[in-house]
């Protein structure tokens, strides 16, 4: 009775676990919910990020470095109408990353219409548990290229299948909506880096053969033995025909 009680405390504790991050993935879509919002904000307490309230809270938190300037470059603009060009310094590693990808594939600049927003310059429609105000999130223009709209769309979402961003496509008005979610991101980028230095690397060809050799040597079974046998047999009956050969054959140079 006890263990089957321990049965079944254990898979409810594992349908606890597991569930967040089975809902999570394969679910990517541009569509917003309540609970995208929510796991959006629930990154930034776990994060320990200041919402910050108001203009001087901002500047406050770019002296302290909280926040960095996020100055737009050759692949992506920050449009006029940002009243707050700073950032997470992670926000800003995935613009550069991002904005380069963008322009290769498309030629058009990406553009930011929004970053960090004080509380209490939101606008009337934010959402109450919105991350604008953690400078976590940034809002990309719709380009009128639909070949860039399907490159973003599709980079976005296999972004957040991964679970590395929320991204929402907004109506009112029309944008992209990107909330970045810092240590997964800069995991991923980690992860990125070190897979193209290895590519960049010169070969290493005993690199894989390691393994192979580690499992041979790992225990002898059956047809190592036998194949054991069978060298060490041939290998007798070599020095025994080449000693019975005649003389002859030991001038040869071995
Ligand atoms: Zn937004």
């Amino acid at each position: 009775m006890l263990s089957r009680f321990r049965t079944l405390a254990l898979s409810h504790l594992l349908l606890l676990v597991a569930s967040p991050a089975m809902a999570a993935a394969g679910s990517a879509t541009l569509r917003g919910s309540p609970a995208s919002m929510a796991r959006q904000h629930e990154v930034a307490e776990e994060q320990a990020y200041s919402f910050v309230r108001t203009p001087a809270e901002v500047r406050k938190l770019v002296e302290e470095g909280e926040l960095v300037a996020i100055p737009g470059n050759t692949d992506y603009e920050v449009s006029r109408g940002v009243s707050f060009p700073y950032a997470k310094p992670e926000l800003r590693l995935f613009l550069e990353r991002l904005g380069e990808q963008y322009r290769s594939a498309c030629g058009e600049s990406l553009v930011v219409t929004s970053l960090t927003r004080p509380i209490s310059k939101q606008p009337g429609n934010a959402h109450p548990l919105s991350v604008h105000p953690a400078g976590m999130a940034v809002d990309f223009r719709i380009s009128r290229q639909a070949a860039c709209r399907g490159w973003l769309e599709q980079a976005l979402l296999s972004l957040e299948k991964d679970q590395l961003l929320d991204v929402t496509r907004e109506r009112n008005p029309p944008h992209y909506h990107v909330a970045v979610f810092p240590v997964e991101y800069l995991a991923y980028v980690a992860r990125q880096e070190a897979a193209a230095e290895a590519k960049a690397a010169p070969a290493e060809p005993a690199a894989e053969e390691k393994p192979l050799a580690a499992t041979r040597s790992a225990g002898w079974d059956s047809d190592g033995l036998a194949r054991f046998a069978l060298v060490v047999a041939l290998s007798v009956a070599l020095v025994f025909a080449l000693g019975t050969s005649g003389g002859n054959r030991r001038n040869v140079g071995f």
